[in-house]
């Protein structure tokens, strides 16, 4: 069996007379003058509770997009013995079935299902159009057809020595009992490959998405239905978080999660884990990508335009609701009024509003609870003598949840929004003096409780090795004269350490290697 090498699926442009633009806009209004009804996926069955939950645009919260059903612990169960019961078949079909199911999947996700899952991603979690292809169409199909051929490299390894008299052999099997996938809300990417790279590898899979992806997640779902996934195989239940994990903890099948979310639910979820580890059958897997507090370090060498831009980018793109946000900053004093004016006049002509007008670079963050924590974290920085606000500053709940994005200098590099996780479009920047560099890498280390991503622009090689070094375990994607975000599947693996997670590395082998226990036949004749 031999699938040609994965390439990245090309990312559209959506150009004003484009045809792609045409079919996005006919889906968006498609999904706009329906209301969606969404069951839960339970085996071979669409679950109604009738317990309903609304779904909102976050950018226009007097819009109802649709309902889905809240269950229980019952359908925990539910999805848990349905996972069981599908199981044996499942890991028994040939791995080139397994391979060709989740092919079909992205051929789908590129071709006839593309509009619909960015329009699915825009309205639900209030992305603009170039922020849902590069996520719900392009990383989605490039985690799909980068897993296949790391898949296939998996299964086609290398045999162990055999010798006169001995075979030896290893056997990649799935986990023994099922896998708990739980996804976030920023990337619909992540919310298809957390149940499906558990499931390729020949896992079974509850899967629980953050309430606000469901919408997504539904898409998500058809495709997976219409490419082949047998039922029973990926189970898709939305219940309370805690109810959830009681269940699924408990449970002597459970053998993994395969997590994307907060550094404090998942710091929960482990320690439950170890709580209960003597009810498993095995030791669980526990995979996870947490948060971030990514940095960008400026060298007094560095371009202006390029640290500009790099922050612009990295700090706003998507409301800097990615783990990778680039939310700090720390700029030498030689470099910050070049800097500052080139972000302040760039920021003067961001348009802010709903995503549907292909206009909107900023839209809104996902929820009311975000917004009033972004907006709380602002109006203190307004409050604080050693804050200076640069720019934005502004919120307004009237329609969505809209936060402008913001810029604040301040003056303590210890100071609140320099080491926590805010999770919006914020952006906080300490001015170093010229010859304080060394010192400054120093303070970022010690300050990197997160260690997901992180830049260092400078036009000076040596400053460039120093800081590669320095900063070695102060993020798990480092980049040179970049921003700190868009990592692509098969050219950088994703992933941190220390607080921002396991640093199995999304969309690599390393990643699939966790969803197999090896096991190694020595025969003699
Ligand atoms: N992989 C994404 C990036 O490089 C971030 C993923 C996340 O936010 O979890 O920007």
């Amino acid at each position: 069996f031999n699938v040609p090498p994965a390439v990245n699926e090309p990312v559209l442009n959506y150009g004003p007379r484009s045809v792609e633009r045409a079919a996005l806009k006919a889906a968006l209004e498609a999904a706009r003058s329906q209301q969606v009804d969404i069951p839960m996926y339970i085996g071979a069955d669409e679950v109604r509770t009738g317990n309903l939950k609304e779904l909102r645009p976050p950018h226009d919260h007097k819009h109802l997009l649709g309902t889905f059903h809240f269950g229980d612990k019952s359908h925990v169960n539910a999805a848990i013995d349905a996972a069981l019961a599908a199981k044996a078949d499942w890991e028994n079909l040939p791995w080139e079935q397994r391979a060709a199911i989740f092919l079909k999947a992205a051929d789908l996700v590129a071709g006839p299902y593309r509009a619909t899952i960015n329009a699915a991603t825009m309205l639900g979690q209030s992305k603009n159009a170039y922020q849902a292809e590069i996520d719900a169409a392009c990383e989605f199909v490039d985690f799909l057809r980068f897993n296949v051929q790391y898949m296939t490299e998996i299964y086609q390894q290398q045999p162990p020595v055999s010798g006169k008299g001995i075979w030896n052999r290893v056997e990649q099997r799935p986990l023994e009992g099922f896998v708990f996938a739980l996804t976030p809300f920023n990337f619909t990417a992540i919310a298809g490959n957390l149940p499906a790279s558990a499931a390729m590898m020949g896992n079974v899979v509850v899967w629980k998405p953050a309430d606000t992806q469901v919408y997504a997640a539904n898409v998500i779902m058809q495709i997976f239905k219409e490419a082949g996934v047998p039922p029973g195989v990926i189970n898709l239940i939305y219940a309370d978080g805690p109810e959830v994990g009681e269940v699924v903890f408990n449970h002597p099948d459970f053998a993994g999660i395969h997590f994307t979310g907060s550094t404090g639910v998942f710091q929960n979820i482990w320690q439950t884990i170890g709580t209960n580890i003597h009810k498993y059958k095995t030791y669980p897997r526990i995979v996870g990508e947490t948060g971030g507090k990514d940095f960008v370090l400026a060298h007094p060498s560095a371009n202006a335009d390029v640290v500009a831009v790099a922050l612009l980018r990295g700090a706003f793109e998507y409301q800097g609701q990615k783990c990778s946000a680039a939310s700090r900053a720390y700029i030498p004093a030689s470099l910050w009024p070049a800097v500052k004016e080139h972000m302040v006049r760039e920021m003067a002509t961001f348009k802010m509003g709903p995503t549907e007008d292909f206009e909107n670079f900023i839209n809104a963050v996902i929820s009311e609870v975000s917004f009033d924590k972004l907006a709380k974290y602002i109006d203190d920085a307004k409050a604080d003598d050693s804050v200076e606000l640069i720019a934005g500053g502004n919120y307004d709940k009237s329609q969505g949840w809209f936060i402008e994005p913001t810029v604040i200098k301040v003056d303590d590099p210890f100071y609140v929004t320099m080491c926590t996780e805010l999770f919006g479009p914020v952006l906080s920047v300490y001015v170093y003096e010229d010859d304080q560099f060394e010192q400054i890498m120093d303070t970022i280390d010690k300050t990197s409780i997160y260690a997901l991503t992180g830049s260092i622009i400078s036009q000076d090689r040596y400053a460039i090795a120093q800081a590669t070094q320095r900063l070695r375990n102060a993020a798990g994607n480092f980049y040179v004269n970049d921003k700190p975000t868009g990592a692509v599947v098969g050219q950088q693996p994703f992933g941190g350490a220390r607080g921002s997670g396991t640093n199995d590395k999304a969309g690599s082998m390393i990643n699939l290697l966790r969803w197999v226990s090896p096991r190694t036949i020595k025969e003699t004749f």
